[in-house]
């Protein structure tokens, strides 16, 4: 399935919920997390709906390596010089909430709310 009607990020790829959007292009979008544990925290997901990074396969590997690119990108053009963490959860035991992929990017001065 390439796009998931009942998927929040779906709808966010689609307009139809509003997102504070970083960056765009064919493949991929990033917008501000709702709840940022960080003062600056991006959500990089594909276009296309992959639920998890554990359904990548190699015909995503273009895909992923845009991904892994775009988190430097971004928090060089966000301000970000002190560093950043990246993080992407999977499943119920990787503590992952909404089901499409997403890498989160965040930075900013400490303290933090999370890690
Ligand atoms: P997960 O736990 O699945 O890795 O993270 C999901 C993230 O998506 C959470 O940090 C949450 O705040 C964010 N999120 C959930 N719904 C929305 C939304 O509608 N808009 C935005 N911008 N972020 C969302
Ligand atoms: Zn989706």
């Amino acid at each position: 399935m390439s796009h998931d009607p009942n998927c929040i990020f779906c709808k966010i790829v689609a307009g139809q919920i509003p997102a504070k959007k970083a960056y765009e292009d064919q493949d991929l979008l990033a917008f501000h997390d709702i709840h940022p544990w960080a003062p600056v925290h991006v959500l990089i997901i594909p276009k296309l709906h992959i639920a998890t990074h554990a359904e990548l396969g190699p015909e995503h590997a273009a895909l992923a390596g845009k991904m892994m690119l775009l988190g430097p990108q971004l928090m060089r053009e966000l301000g970000v010089t002190g560093g950043f963490r990246t993080v992407i959860n999977t499943g119920p035991d990787g503590g992952q909430e909404v089901y499409h992929l997403h890498m989160h990017v965040m930075g900013g001065p400490r303290p933090w709310l999370k890690g």
